[in-house]
Parts: structure tokens; C-alpha cells; sequence
């Protein structure tokens, strides 16, 4: 398949909870832009909720428009999971019982120590001549079935609703239709963190002037540039710009998140990091422990809210605290060293500011944020000014946080990196 050969796919997504905007449709968001990323164009999107009539008119209008079906949801083991069935009538085939994946559903509940109901057993009933797809994160098998519409080629892919079960699913899916090896990656990300979309945009004008526009994608705190597919010429082109113009902005060439990239930088060394805590309330804490791995480095912090605990838990002087104010580089700079020496940790960081929305005055507006790092070498502190609200805030005091303990260390691992 070359690149400039696409094909085309709608996208199905189904349950009465979808339809009704009880929860948001986070799956053909995931498919379109993970489809898209390959050789498929996305024609239509659609959701259908459990009725059988609903989703056999979904799912032959959707074969009608393109060559591929991606249908997520509705492959449980209840009444209203019909979307086997339905796959199965458009095909013109019956269900048939696959011995393997009945197999690995009851190894699945034994591992969980649950008893497997005779109600799973629907969930292995698939339509003929399907190819399975295995899913070793649920219960439900996912599965392909291939077969003749109207006298054109028309492929069903079915995936459960879940989608911690769905997205590996598609990638073990895209992997092996790429031909056993993971599909090649010739997108380009560049990740930065501290600058908003229009203040990119602004400065990355010369750039784009010459060379063409770029995508944006807001992950909060970070921005993500994209160029699909671009020339090696032009990759090389806006890295070297990146570089050289926003480098204090820039985390990695990945759509990897600052807590991912943290995680692989401290796990290539062997200090143990403590943090000290006061704005931010634990989520320094939260977003390291949320990447597995953060036991090889991580002691743990102190959320010291109240002074009383600043004193007490991390040795702040109360003098510094009256003289200076919770709020300030003095008692950042303390707050670092009493986790440091309390934790006996090798690497320290401390967060104290004001997230808003009350609270702040002239001195020490809301979105300032003073930061302390320390470790044997010496404490350094920073001082931060943060804008929107109190979530926003938070987490970009986290973010700036995380990137600040790496800065040398991301500059060499950038380097090092493929150009697409
Ligand atoms: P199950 O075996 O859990 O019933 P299923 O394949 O039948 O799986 P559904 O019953 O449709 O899938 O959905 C199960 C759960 O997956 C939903 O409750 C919801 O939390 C999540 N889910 C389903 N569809 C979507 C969607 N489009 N976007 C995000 N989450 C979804
Ligand atoms: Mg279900």
C-alpha cells in the first residue's frame, strides 16, 4: 500500500450511554485520528444505540459509504450486545462457538478468581469465517469478517467498548495488517510545554512561511505540532528551528507526555526523588505514580498545606513563613530541603503558589507558583506565572515542575532521536 492509496473506513460506535451523551465517545475519536494516521481516509462517524434495527441500519449505511466498518461496543454478554449478530446477518452467515476464545474468557475470570457465567459463552459466539482478534485486557473477543456486499469487498472490524480493551486492540489490529512488524511512524511530533497555540503559531511564523503549514493539538499543559507524513527535508527543517528558537519550550520529538519522558529519565539514573508539596496538593505525586515504573524512583512528598505543617513536616522556619509569606521563594527553597533531608531522597522539588481564584494581591497575583529544586549540588528556585484557573494552574505547576528536573537531560535525549 503506498501512501498515497487510502481506504476508506466509517466508524460505529454504540450503547444507549454514547447516544445519550452520558459518556463522551472517546472511541471513534481514538479511531479516526489513529486510522487516520495510516492509509485510511474516515467518511462518516455515527452512533447507535442498543436497538437491533438501529444499528443493522448504522452498520449497512456505513458499508455503503466505505470499505471498512469499525464498530466499537456491544460485544458483552447481555441482552442488548448485538453487534456479533448484526455482523453476522450482513455477511449472510450464522454465529458459530470459538472453542480458543471461550478458552481464554475462562482463563480470564480464573485469574480474577470469578466465576465464568454461562452467559460468556455468547461472547465467543462469532460469525463465520471470522478472524478473531484477541483481547487480553477483557473479556470479550474482538473480530473481522470479510464478505461480499452488493458485489463489493466489505470488512467489519468489531471491537469491545471498552477503551483500555479497544486502543491495544487496534494497534495489535494495524500491526498485523501492516505485515507482523508495528506500522511504520513517519508522522512528526514535537511536544512543548509553556507556550499556548497562538503564541506558537506566532513564533513558529518564519518556519511556516517558507515551509508550510503545521497541525496543533492541545494536550494541556502541552501543545503537540504535528506534520503528517512530511519530507525528510522539511522534518529536519522545523526541528532545526524548534531548536534554535524554542528550546526552552520544547519536551520531545514523540507525542510522549511530560510524566512519560520523566519516568524514562529517572529510571536511566538511580536517584530517589522526593517532593514537598503545597498549591498543587499531591498531583506532583499523582501524575509521577500515574506512569508505572515510579516505584524504581519515587519516596514519596509531604502535602503541606498549612504552615503548621511546612514547620513540622519539612523544618520551614516559622520566622521565614512570618517575614516572607507561604508564597515565596525563601519558603519554596526550605520546603525542597526539608524533603530532601526528611525523605533522605537524593533529588528534591517543591511547588508553593496561588492557584486561585481567590487569594492572590498585587505581590503575589493568582498563577504565581515559586518552585524549589535541590539535591548535594545546591538548591535552585524558580518562579512561575501560570494562567486560567485553579485546574490549570495546578497542573502546569506540575508540568513546568517535571521538565525543569529534566532540562539537561531532554536536550541530549531529543538529540539522539530519529528525524521522523
Ligand atoms: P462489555 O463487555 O463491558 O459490555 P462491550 O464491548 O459490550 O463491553 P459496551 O457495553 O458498549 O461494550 O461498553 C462498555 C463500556 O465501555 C461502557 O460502559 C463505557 O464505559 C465504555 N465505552 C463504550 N463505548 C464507548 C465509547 N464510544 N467511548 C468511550 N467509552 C466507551
Ligand atoms: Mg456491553
Amino acid at each position: 500500500m503506498t501512501s498515497d492509496q487510502t481506504t476508506s473506513a466509517c466508524l460505529v460506535s454504540t450503547g444507549e450511554e454514547v447516544l445519550r451523551g452520558e459518556i463522551a465517545d472517546g472511541n471513534n475519536r481514538f479511531l479516526a485520528t489513529t486510522l487516520g494516521e495510516q492509509d485510511f481516509t474516515i467518511e462518516m462517524m455515527m452512533t447507535a444505540g442498543d436497538r437491533r434495527e438501529d444499528l443493522l441500519f448504522v452498520m449497512r449505511t456505513a458499508l455503503q459509504r466505505a470499505d471498512y466498518l469499525f464498530i466499537s461496543g456491544g460485544l458483552g454478554p447481555t441482552e442488548d450486545d448485538l453487534t456479533a449478530e448484526v455482523a453476522a446477518e450482513l455477511a449472510g452467515v450464522d454465529r458459530e462457538f470459538h472453542e480458543a476464545s471461550w478458552l481464554a474468557i475462562v482463563a480470564l475470570f480464573a485469574k480474577y478468581k470469578l466465576e465464568c457465567g454461562d452467559n460468556n459463552r455468547k461472547q465467543a459466539m462469532l460469525p463465520v469465517g471470522a478472524t478473531v482478534l484477541a483481547n487480553p485486557n477483557g473479556t470479550a473477543p474482538g473480530f473481522t469478517c470479510t464478505f461480499k456486499l452488493d458485489g463489493a469487498s466489505k470488512t467489519i472490524v468489531a471491537l469491545p467498548g471498552p477503551p483500555r480493551e479497544l486502543q491495544p486492540m487496534v494497534h495489535a489490529f494495524l500491526a498485523q495488517r501492516a505485515g507482523g512488524t508495528v506500522a511504520k511512524q513517519d508522522d512528526l511530533f514535537i511536544r512543548f510545554l509553556g507556550l499556548g497555540e497562538s503564541d506558537l503559531a506566532e513564533r513558529l511564523e518564519p518556519w511556516t512561511k517558507q515551509w508550510g503549514e503545521v497541525s496543533f493539538r492541545q494536550a494541556f499543559p502541552e501543545m503537540e505540532v504535528k506534520l503528517y507524513r512530511p519530507d525528510p527535508a522539511r522534518a529536519a527543517a522545523l526541528r532545526e528551528f524548534a531548536e534554535t528558537h524554542l528550546g526552552d519550550y520544547l519536551l520531545d520529538y514523540t507525542s510522549q507526555s511530560t510524566a512519560d519522558l520523566f519516568t524514562t529519565f529517572m529510571q536511566q539514573g538511580d536517584a530517589k526523588l522526593a517532593f514537598a508539596e503545597s498549591c498543587t496538593g499531591g498531583l506532583a505525586a499523582k501524575t509521577v505514580t500515574d506512569v508505572a515504573g515510579a516505584s524504581d524512583y519515587f519516596l514519596g512528598g509531604v502535602v503541606s498545606y498549612a504552615n503548621a505543617v511546612k514547620e513540622n513536616f519539612l523544618d520551614v522556619a516559622s520566622q521565614t513563613l512570618n517575614d516572607e509569606g507561604a508564597v515565596s521563594e525563601q519558603v519554596a527553597q526550605q520546603m525542597a530541603e526539608g524533603a530532601l533531608a526528611r525523605f533522605n531522597a537524593d533529588i528534591s522539588l517543591s511547588f508553593t503558589g496561588v492557584a486561585g481564584p481567590g487569594g492572590g494581591t498585587e505581590e503575589k497575583p493568582v498563577g504565581m507558583v515559586w518552585m524549589a529544586k535541590s539535591s548535594a549540588a545546591g538548591t535552585q528556585t524558580k518562579c512561575l506565572h501560570l494562567i486560567l484557573d485553579r485546574e490549570h494552574i495546578r497542573l502546569g505547576a506540575v508540568y513546568h515542575g517535571l521538565r525543569w528536573l529534566m532540562e539537561d537531560w531532554l536536550r541530549d535525549y531529543r538529540k539522539n532521536k530519529p528525524l521522523t
